[in-house]
This record gives structure tokens, sequence and C-alpha cells, in this order.
């Protein structure tokens, strides 16, 4: 069993014909990234895995609508990013499960929710208030935090750095998920890219929170960033609490699975300790779904 819990769904605006997609240098350092993906070429990516977890994030209310065109913009507003997610999970066929996103700032955020949930069928909630530009220790957040626990909807945050000039570092810096795992014990969470490069901040929250958990997309074409993550993971024994991701279109699950099992590639010549291979694979093969109540 494969599952890859962090995937994002093609973006109709962004599709473009072949040798014309559009690109983006900031998001991985070896290679720019591509975005012009569509259902199609979603499906093919997830082949490899057996299921996945998709989703957007929405924009501040207060985003002009009519502001220029930027593909490296994430976020989109409430309703159209849950419509867009709701329609690449019909699309798949059973394998895919959407997350709502909403925005803490907007008028009801907590109705989304429930429209998220009961009308489009999703099973999580997936926030990035870092690009959201909210408050992530917020009152408002809060009530979002409250009734996904309620709900018993796992949330998965963007965490960790972004190129994104205007996204303020601190509303996605992991150790501040401590805070609201205390508030919201029985809230299933997961931290996206291991929060790095605080990924150490990871480990101390992952280790003593039993519901906090960490995906490792984005990991891999940083390999010493890598190495030290899954080294440091290993001695403080938190391998069982990270969850297999790619973080699609930036990355596919193919690209990710054989990138990570390359994490002990640069100890060539030296007598640094290795990751263990069996914990690597243990993360690539993680039952996720199960692990965040969503087994079916
Ligand atoms: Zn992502």
């Amino acid at each position: 069993m494969i599952i890859d819990v962090h995937t994002h769904p093609p973006r109709p605006q962004f599709a473009r014909p072949a040798g014309q997609a559009i690109t983006n240098a900031a998001w991985r350092p070896d290679k720019a990234a591509s975005i012009s993906a569509t259902p199609a070429d979603y499906a093919q990516a997830m082949e490899v895995v057996d299921r996945a977890i998709t989703f957007n994030i929405a924009s501040h209310p207060d985003k002009d609508p009519n502001a220029p065109f930027d593909p490296s913009d994430l976020v989109m507003p409430t309703k159209e990013a849950n419509d867009l997610t709701a329609a690449l999970v019909q699309s798949q066929r059973g394998k895919v499960i959407g997350f709502v996103t909403v925005h803490p700032y907007e008028a009801d955020p907590l109705q989304e929710i429930e429209r998220g949930v009961h009308e489009l069928g999703m099973r999580g909630v997936k926030l990035g208030l870092n690009y959201q530009r909210a408050d992530l220790l917020g009152s408002e957040a809060y009530a979002i935090y409250g009734r996904a626990q309620q709900l018993g909807l796992p949330i998965l945050f963007h965490m960790g750095t972004s190129p994104v000039r205007t996204a303020p570092l601190i509303d996605a810096y992991p150790l501040h998920v401590d805070r609201i795992a205390i508030a919201f014990p029985e809230l299933k969470i997961i931290i996206a890219h291991i929060g790095h490069p605080w990924q150490v901040d990871t480990i101390v929250v992952i280790r003593k929170h039993p519901n906090v958990y960490a995906d490792i997309s984005a990991q891999f074409f940083r390999p010493w960033s890598m190495y030290n993550a899954l080294r440091l993971a290993t001695e403080w024994g938190v391998m069982p609490k990270l969850l297999f991701g790619s973080d699609y279109p930036i990355a596919t699950p193919a690209e990710t699975m054989a990138g990570t099992r390359q994490v002990n590639d640069i100890l060539e010549g030296t007598k640094l300790p290795r990751v263990p291979e069996e914990e690597i694979e243990a993360i690539i093969h993680r039952d996720s779904l199960a692990l965040l109540g969503l087994a079916d």
C-alpha cells in the first residue's frame, strides 16, 4: 500500500500545450517545476500509488478578484478551490480523497467546512496560513481547529519556508503546532514538508504528540537537508510518524520515492551513519489513511 498524502489538483488555467508548460524555478533547486498538468497527467502520475489526498488553498477574502494572473500564486477563492478539488476527486474514481480548504477570516468558514464534508465528500482540511496571510494561532483559526477535531477531520498544514515574499514565515513555523496540539489533543495534524528547513522543530513536535505527523514531500531535492532530517528522525525515534507525500505537481510520487531511496548516496567515502533503508521503505509503504482515521 502506497499513499501520497500531499498532492495538488491541476488548475485548468495553468494548462498549456506540450512544450509551453508554465514552470517555476523557485519551487525546487534541481530543476524548474512544471505546473501545467491536466487531470489525465494527474492520473498518470498517481499510477504508482494506491491512494492519494488532494487539496487547494483558500485565498484571503480581501484579495482582489481582478488582480493580474500570477502562476506562482497558490491560493484561490474558497468555493472555486473546493469545487476544483471535488472535480478532481470525482475524475479519479474513488482513488483520491479531497480535503476542504477555508480562510479563517472569511464570513463563515465553518459553513464551508460543512459544505465540503456533506456536499463534496471531503474528509480533511488543508490550510497554508502563511500563504493565506492569516494568524496560525489566532481565534479565527482556532475555531476551525475545534470544528475539525469535533468532526474527526485531519488538518494538513503547509509548514516551513516558502519563496513567496508576501507569505509570513512565522505562520508556517512548525514549533507553533505544539500549541495547537496541546489545545486540540484529538485533532490529527500533518506538518507538510517536515517543516523544512526547521525539520528539527517538527521532530520535537511529532515526538510528543501522538496525533501529529509530518509528510516527507519536497525533501529529496535538497539531499543534505533530507539526510539530516531523516537521521535526526531516526535518532529521536519518530520515523514511524513520517508519511509519504510528493507535493505533486512540484514533484511526482515516482520521483519522490526514487529520490528518497537515494538518501544515503551522499555518504559514499564517509563514515557517517546511514538512514536505515528499511525505515525508508516503511515510510513509502505506510498506511497513512489508517493513521489519519480515513480508512474506508
Ligand atoms: Zn503542497
